[in-house]
């Protein structure tokens, strides 16, 4: 497959901006630095940030065995889902295949970008329908969202349906791992370089615990990875995000021990769950969240917000009639949240 040929023609011809920190690089701590029209007087924050996030990237990519060719990060995911679209597809002409009941800024951003959405709705256990999906495509079909493990229904798709598309589809796969973390599955980058078509996304918002900085991960091949570096914002993450992520991710071990609290917590909640009389099904999760069955979503909805407890009502989704999603907590905010289920 040639990349090359599913890029907009504008994006093909585009010539990037470039920055002064694009046109100088190579910086040591001597030098004198007059050509951005920055106010010199330090604060920290006083210069532009660095456009390729290099300390940062080094960092990620020890941490993840990626190497820093294969990534670019964005303001949050959301971004990066962004800026896929802008590179590849063109408005009012070409068409993406979401799954849903899946994560809302897929068709959000396809809306956005004035790009047509063809929805192929998961099974009953939550799973692609390969065939069905390969047979809406047409050839302004750019992008197959496969978000895995999937928002809000929390399981991992199987991976043989995910090889199947990813082998067929004859446009970009982006495989949204928001969760990965989360999940006994392997992650997909570790397949960049058998699928040229293949994007993988990820995110510190979850996991890490970094929803405020605004941080999301792209994978890709070298081809890719450089037309969204082209296409991107030059300083699309800003000075304190990329030094608070350095400063968290250099804790050692604090996701990890986090996850696995969170982990254990989870199978804590599913077990207390099963003894609420209204919960008919816990959907299979793979996630830091649960999906469950009520017998009136709305009603236990409102519930809870007026027991002071938030939670995710998804029953106007496919699929997911009178289903809650429920976040993890904290062992306390958990226990708040079951003693109130119980009680409603
Ligand atoms: C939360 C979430 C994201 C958001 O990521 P940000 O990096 O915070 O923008 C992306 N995809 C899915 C499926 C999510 O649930």
């Amino acid at each position: 497959m040639d990349i090359k040929e599913l890029l907009r023609p504008t994006i093909k011809a585009l010539k990037p901006y470039s920055s002064a920190r694009d046109e100088f690089q190579g910086a040591t701590d001597n030098m004198v630095f007059l050509d951005a029209n920055e106010n010199p007087f330090e604060n920290g924050v006083n210069r532009y940030p660095d456009p390729l996030q290099r300390a940062l990237k080094s960092l990620w990519s020890e941490i993840k065995g990626v190497p820093t060719k294969n990534i670019m990060f964005g303001n949050g995911s959301d971004e990066v889902l962004d800026l896929i679209y802008r590179a590849f597809c063109e408005p009012n002409q070409d068409n993406v295949i979401t799954l849903p009941p899946t994560y809302g800024m897929y068709e959000v951003l396809a809306n956005l970008n004035a790009i047509g959405i063809k929805k192929v709705n998961l099974d009953a256990n939550f799973q692609p329908k390969v065939d069905e999906i390969l047979s809406v495509v047409d050839e302004n079909s750019k992008l197959l969202f496969i978000c895995s493990p999937n928002n809000p229904s929390g399981n991992s798709f199987n991976a043989q349906a995910i090889e199947k598309l990813v082998s067929e589809f004859q446009g970009i796969v982006v495989i949204d791992e928001a969760y990965i973390d989360f999940s006994k599955e392997e992650s997909w980058v570790s397949k960049l370089d058998l699928y040229p078509n293949l994007i993988v996304t990820q995110t510190v918002s979850k996991a890490y615990a970094m929803a405020g900085i605004r941080l999301g991960i792209c994978y890709a091949s070298t081809e890719i990875i450089s037309v969204l570096n082209a296409i991107k914002p030059p300083y699309n993450i800003n000075e304190l995000t990329q030094k608070k992520a350095i400063e968290l991710l250099s804790v050692k071990d604090i996701a990890t021990n986090q996850i696995q609290d969170i982990l254990s917590e989870r199978e804590k909640l599913v077990k207390a769950l099963q003894s609420v009389n209204y919960i008919s099904n816990i959907y299979p999760t793979d996630a830091n969240f649960v999906l469950v069955k009520v017998d009136d979503a709305n009603k236990r909805y409102n519930q809870l917000i007026e027991k002071g407890i938030v939670i995710r009502n998804r029953t106007t989704q496919p699929g997911c009639v009178n289903t809650l999603r429920l976040t993890v907590g904290t062992p306390t905010e958990n226990k708040i949240l079951i003693d109130t289920l119980k009680s409603i």
